[in-house]
């Protein structure tokens, strides 16, 4: 997945153009600019890559879902429902909204269980909050039904996503809006950067003011525009924006890249009965970022994922003890630790947390191993970690 990996000559051109005059303000400045406008000119290049009428760069993946949330009017009270397995940021982006993070199990896709979501959902639920975990997706028909069957917005988190497809349609373009990361490990980065996707105009000029005080951005004098409501400051920097503009058009190469050792791996592997692939939905294509395989119990995944570390098998996790990825280990959320006090409407809707049962989603995430796909390696380094990778595999499997 990432693009760091890949750095060059293109990403030092555009850092210097910046660099040259000065401008490192996204915003204003026209006469001093030279004509760069490098967050302007990546997001109509996202435009194109994500078939999305409007995209909004902020500073970070965290921010767009922050943005994206608040963009579509979910704040204070409001419940969104999000899975077990994803990234914290998913759960700090609603707490930040002042809203209410429900979590619901996952299926074999890794993604939201519609069934789950469907029972979850009170008079107070406002979004589905799908997380497009490891490249692939959840059962976006499904979902798409139940969210237009309850009025819901639906919200895409298609961070790790970038490059995957569903009936022919970006990931991340499939919701009322989208969400991407360009931190340092996503397949394309600024450094830290963020996107937010929508083909509503209101959602857009939502975005597009929220994220920089409020500001209108009519005219070119920023002192004399007008500020429709209260904002913040999730602006993206030029020099991000550089960076970024580097990467995008280095993109076709890295999906080329990462679907040639994606399916190397996937064929060396495939030749073990007793490794099964999570699920990809009908008319869903991975972007490869990851190859996410199940072992027939946690037992056995664990003692593979020691004997990959034991093997010098690097990037590949099995996320049942991870304290970022997944519900088990979050301790500090569902204790509900934090620097500020957090409102008693919220408290209340977390207090289920540290009691409910996941055991479904503990099914599928006790049974997974994820292994990163990185740009960098050769087809024959593919090839020797595939052979190594299903040595190690039948080694445990044999005892
Ligand atoms: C990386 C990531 C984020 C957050 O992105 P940042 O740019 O690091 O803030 C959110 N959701 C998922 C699924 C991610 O992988």
């Amino acid at each position: 997945m990432p693009g760091f990996e890949l750095f060059g000559d293109l990403e030092r051109k555009e850092v210097n153009d910046v660099l040259d005059n000065g401008v490192l303000m996204r915003y204003g400045f026209d006469g001093m600019r030279n004509g760069h406008w490098k967050a302007k000119a990546l997001e109509s290049e996202l435009q194109n890559i994500f078939q999305s009428k409007h995209v909004q760069l902020v500073s970070s993946g965290t921010a767009a879902v922050s943005v994206a949330l608040a963009s579509a009017g979910v704040g204070a009270g409001d419940e969104v429902i999000m899975p077990t397995f994803t990234f914290v940021a998913s759960f700090e982006a609603i707490m930040m909204l002042g809203a209410i993070p429900v979590l619901v199990d996952i299926d074999d896709t890794l993604g939201l269980n519609p069934e789950a979501v469907e029972k979850a959902i009170t008079p107070k639920t406002k979004a589905i909050m799908v997380v497009q975990m490891c490249g692939s997706m959840a059962d976006m028909d499904a979902l798409q039904a139940v969210s237009n069957a309850h009025n819901l917005l639906l919200i895409e988190d298609a961070c790790q996503a970038i490059g995957g497809t569903y009936n022919g349609k970006p990931l991340g373009s499939l919701g009322d809006l989208g969400c991407f990361s360009f931190d340092f490990v996503k397949t394309i980065t600024c450094g830290e950067g963020g996107a937010v996707i929508t083909n509503n105009k209101d959602y857009y000029l939502n975005a597009d003011h929220y994220s920089d005080h409020g500001h209108d951005h009519v005219g070119n004098d920023r002192g004399a525009e007008t500020h429709p409501f209260l904002g913040y400051n999730f602006r993206i920097s030029e020099l991000h924006a550089a960076v970024g503009l580097a990467q995008v058009k280095r993109l076709p190469n890295f999906l080329e890249i990462q679907k040639r050792n994606f399916n190397i791996l996937k064929d060396a592997l495939s030749e073990i009965p007793e490794v099964t692939f999570r699920t990809v939905p009908e008319g869903g294509e991975e972007s490869c970022a990851f190859l996410n395989f199940f072992l027939p119990d946690l037992e056995t995944a664990t003692k593979v994922s020691q004997a990959f570390n034991e093997n010098g098998i690097d990037a590949c996790w099995n996320y049942y003890n991870n304290s970022w990825h997944y519900i088990r280990k979050w301790n500090h959320l569902k204790d509900l630790k934090s620097l500020y006090p957090i409102s008693n409407e919220v408290k209340k809707g977390l207090e289920s947390l540290k009691n409910k049962d996941f055991s479904k989603s503990d099914h599928f995430i006790g049974r997974n191993i994820s292994c990163l796909i990185k740009l960098s390696w050769t087809e024959e380094d593919v090839k020797n970690r595939a052979l190594k990778m299903v040595e190690s595999i039948k080694a445990v499997l044999k005892h």
